[in-house]
């Protein structure tokens, strides 16, 4: 038998989340706050997102039978609550996202922090969540951010592009579960129209074929194929038809784990890595010690949702 990669829940070979950021107006506000007090034209491209994408994402999610992650800013589910709900009460994961979606680099340790005191408190008050998992605004990340997150309670960051299977980020409190990213599968530079940009709007078919080739071939690398869209992007029609397309053709590997990227970290902290995907040093002995040996593991199902934090 050859040698797998990293090992998978039951056996499986691969791992798949669909996840969402639920950016609406708020990194426009952020990145461009004199413009935003009076283009309604670029207000109103995102407020399709809550206006119309997020529900054609919950009707595919619900005609596919998936469970998806949400990584939303504190300002949107202030903003746009109801859609916000809509996600939670669908069982979706929900995930942090920054408060009006600042840019880490823009900010000091001090100022991450109070960010960050900020969004799971809104979270917390307006949904009752506590979420597992972090995803840094624009995938900017400080070097102080992993200890943040840890000293905050998360169990995963969802920004990084160090691996395409989960590892471990160090912390000075043990290791924080990277669910990683990457460029190649974010909706944004392939579909949004920026003025000035070197990029076209790309063809659903020309990003269905990208998006297809780079899955078939994590499979056979037992990696963690994690998509990123944006409701207001992908919420276009033609662009739930290529989600939706795409889901179709994955499904038809075999030994693929669909799922969140909660579940993944949760996997992955449950210790089933082999030893070149995690340094044993930084491994805390609580998570690991009675899982050792856990490749067996039955999966959970999304139906037996743990609680957060
Ligand atoms: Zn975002």
């Amino acid at each position: 038998m050859i040698a797998v990669r990293y090992p998978w829940p039951e056996g499986k070979k691969s791992a798949a989340v669909l996840s969402f950021d639920f950016d609406a107006e708020s990194g426009f506000l952020f990145r461009e706050p004199e413009k935003a007090r009076r283009s309604l034209g670029d207000l109103e491209e995102r407020r399709f997102g809550p206006r119309v994408g997020v529900d054609r994402i919950l009707r595919l999610l619900d005609r596919l039978k998936l469970r998806a992650t949400f990584f939303i800013p504190g300002w949107t589910v202030e903003h746009h609550f109801e859609a916000c709900r809509r996600i939670r009460d669908a069982g979706h994961e929900i995930g942090a996202h920054g408060n009006v979606h600042e840019a880490l680099g823009f900010l000091d340790e001090e100022q991450e922090e109070r960010v960050m005191r900020e969004q799971l408190e809104i979270l917390a008050r307006h949904l009752g969540v506590r979420p597992a998992g972090y995803r840094s605004p624009s995938w900017d990340v400080n070097v102080w951010t992993p200890d943040l997150l840890k000293r905050h309670g998360f169990l995963y960051d969802s920004s990084l592009m160090g691996n395409d299977v989960p590892y471990d980020v160090p912390t000075t409190q043990g290791p924080l579960t990277e669910v990683p990213v990457q460029w190649l599968l974010d909706d944004a530079p392939l579909f949004r129209h920026v003025y000035g940009a070197t990029n076209a709007i790309a063809d659903p078919g020309r990003v269905l074929q990208m998006w297809s080739k780079e899955f078939a071939a994590m499979h056979e690398e037992n990696g963690c194929f994690v998509l990123t869209c944006h409701p207001f992007v992908s919420g276009r029609a033609s662009r739930i038809a290529l989600l939706d397309d795409l889901v179709t053709f994955m499904r038809r590997a075999r030994g693929v784990w669909f799922t969140t990227c909660e579940e993944v970290a949760r996997w992955h902290a449950s210790g089933p890595a082999p030893a070149n995907a995690r340094p044993a040093a930084t491994r805390p002995a609580s998570a690991s010690g009675a899982r050792s040996g856990a490749r067996g593991r039955r999966r959970r199902s999304p139906a037996n949702r743990r609680g957060r934090g």
